[in-house]
């Protein structure tokens, strides 16, 4: 998507060839018509498979998702990160690596919010090794749910998490692919 793809160029930060910082547009300070913009194109490009629930992961993934929920009209359900110590017997767990810390975390679904009727979206900000959104997976599939698909706002392409969740046979739609990048460049997938 030339919008999200022309924002990264002018105000994302590549560190190195792993690390793209976009804190001035999505996870530290929010663009919220850019939010808007793309929760629009994944309603769009997801509508018609009956989704009844958008879910993301805590707390990088909420502003997309909020608006994508909000364009289909269906309930945001948010992903906690959350120490196992609280467990309570009404939720479903899974434990996540986090790519950017290189730490584990425990993802927590109250059984509340998603029951086997649901199709749900999960709504990602980044995809690399695919462990944050399979683990998305894996928690939404305790519920029985069904998973109608993935939408991220930018997949490195390069990295692994893309082929780890097609092959689930799970539809991966990005905004904007990345095909290489390094300190102060980004090159994208040609279409
Ligand atoms: P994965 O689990 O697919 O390896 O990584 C996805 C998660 O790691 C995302 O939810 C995101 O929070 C974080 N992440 C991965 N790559 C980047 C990056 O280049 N920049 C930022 N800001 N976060 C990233």
């Amino acid at each position: 998507m030339k919008l999200l793809e022309d924002k990264i160029l002018s105000d994302g930060v590549a560190v190195n060839e792993h690390i793209l910082k976009v804190d001035s547009f999505i996870n530290h300070q929010v663009d919220p018509e850019l939010m808007q913009e793309l929760g629009k194109e994944f309603a769009s490009h997801f509508s018609g498979k009956g989704i009844t629930k958008v879910a993301t992961i805590e707390s990088s993934g909420i502003s997309p998702a909020l608006m994508t929920a909000l364009a289909l009209n269906v309930p945001l359900v948010i992903l906690k990160k959350q120490p196992s110590k609280i467990l309570n017997q009404d939720c479903y767990q899974t434990v996540v690596t986090s790519y950017t810390k290189g730490t584990n975390y425990e993802l927590t679904l109250s059984q509340k919010y998603i029951s086997e009727e649901d199709h749900v979206l999960i709504i990602d900000d980044f995809l690399a090794n695919g462990e944050a959104a399979t683990g998305a997976v894996r928690l939404i599939r305790k519920s029985h749910a069904t998973i109608a698909g993935i939408g991220i706002l930018v997949e490195k392409s390069f990295e692994p998490g893309h082929d780890k969740l097609t092959q689930q046979g799970i539809e991966v739609y990005s905004l904007a692919r990345i095909a290489k990048m390094g300190e102060g460049f980004v090159e994208f997938v040609k279409e």
